[in-house]
């Protein structure tokens, strides 16, 4: 050990001051019977060398004491320095006749491993989903395009569009898949998945949700906004809230069969914007309401129909959770299979009950698409 080393040493610093500790009542002692004694100062002198014996008497039995003291402690990371080299699932060996202060260090960092693995692994998951995911369009995108090049200009014309049209489709895929996975990337990484946020009116997040959904919805099934005549202001990106209801109205009406329904609802009640997204479709299965909200988890996917975007990536409810959990809000699911379900967002009411300076345009309500 060099001198930095012996100087930050804990077992050196113990030895050093338990034997100045040791030495201190000695010195005091001599002083307080050397000055009783009223003897000259030279008497009192004669003793000073008698101390340096004393003292590596003291030093080397302190040493030794400051060893067996910290013992624990240097097998703790003798313990770790070798599981530093080891399987990541190997844990310490807890004793229960060591030191209880070493003994909690040992489980701490056993559950520390824990959490580390575990959070490995969901990673690894992630990496090989989104994998996987990436690779079913890009082989699709692969497979139609050998065919083009194979066949070249003497192509059937029907194969050639089908051909087109499935590139086209997966591209998009691809491209919804990757700025998703972005997405959550950046909220993993702790940067904000929301943007600016500004003081907004529920009813035109759920207007705006409203337009786009009208166009894209099926004639079969019923789409109602239930909006209230009053605004309900929320301090929010308006932009990451319209993805969210769009996703949950997408798949509400993904979910739900020719003659079914979807009603989006807006209230307020204690302090809170509560939006509720029903459907009257094929509903979840509770063992499927406990992971819907995991990435890239998809219900049987015979069961719901692609009609809007030629199959989901998995990732929007994901994505609508950390969006909503990013404004202070919650999500809430019921449902009951083949009778429907019901996701309730609820979003803190902004204090500031004024509308902004610059009042929102506003365009005729989707109040009801009939
Ligand atoms: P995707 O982008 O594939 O739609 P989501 O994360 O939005 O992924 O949804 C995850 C799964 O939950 C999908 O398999 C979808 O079928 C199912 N799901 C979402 N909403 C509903 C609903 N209202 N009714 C039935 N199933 C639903």
């Amino acid at each position: 050990m060099d001198k930095t080393g012996w100087s930050k040493s804990v077992k050196a610093r113990m030895a050093v001051v338990m034997t100045l500790s040791g030495i201190l009542p000695i010195v005091i002692c001599h002083v307080i019977v050397f000055s009783n004694s009223g003897g000259p100062i030279q008497d009192f002198l004669r003793y000073i060398p008698l101390y340096i014996p004393l003292l590596l008497i003291l030093g080397v039995f302190n040493w030794f004491l400051a060893d067996i003291i910290l013992r624990p402690i240097t097998q703790l990371l003798s313990s770790t320095t070798r599981l530093a080299n080891m399987d990541m699932r190997t844990r310490l060996d807890v004793d229960n006749h060591e030191p209880i202060e070493t003994m909690e260090l040992r489980r701490s960092f056993n559950k520390l491993l824990n959490r580390l693995e575990e959070s490995l692994n969901i990673q690894c998951q992630f990496v090989a989903d989104a994998s996987h995911e990436l690779r079913t369009p890009l082989t699709s995108i692969q497979g139609y395009t050998k065919l083009l090049m194979r066949r070249g200009p003497n192509i059937d014309a029907n194969l050639l569009a089908e051909a087109l049209q499935t590139i086209s489709d997966e591209s998009g895929r691809l491209i919804r898949l990757v700025s998703d996975l972005l997405q959550l990337a950046r909220a993993d990484a702790g940067q904000a998945i929301i943007n600016q946020q500004e003081v907004v009116d529920m009813r035109d997040v759920l207007q705006s949700v409203g337009d786009t959904v009208t166009v894209i919805a099926p004639e079969q099934i019923e789409v109602k906004f239930i909006i209230p005549a009053t605004p309900i202001w929320v301090f929010a990106d308006a932009d990451r809230l319209k993805q969210v209801f769009l996703n949950l109205t997408n798949n509400a009406i993904k979910a739900t069969q020719a003659g079914g329904k979807v009603t989006v609802t807006l209230r307020a009640s204690n302090n809170e914007a509560i939006i509720r997204v029903i459907d009257t479709g094929i509903g979840i299965a509770p063992a499927d309401q406990q992971r819907i909200f995991d990435r890239f988890y998809r219900v049987e996917r015979s069961r719901t129909r692609s009609r809007l975007y030629g199959g989901g990536t998995g990732l929007g409810l994901a994505i609508a959770l950390t969006i909503i959990k990013a404004h202070g809000g919650q999500i809430e699911l019921e449902s009951e299979l083949n009778k429907g379900s019901t996701f309730t967002v609820k979003l803190p009411v902004t204090e500031k009950s004024t509308p902004p300076t610059v009042a929102p345009a506003r365009s005729p309500r989707p109040q009801d698409k009939e």
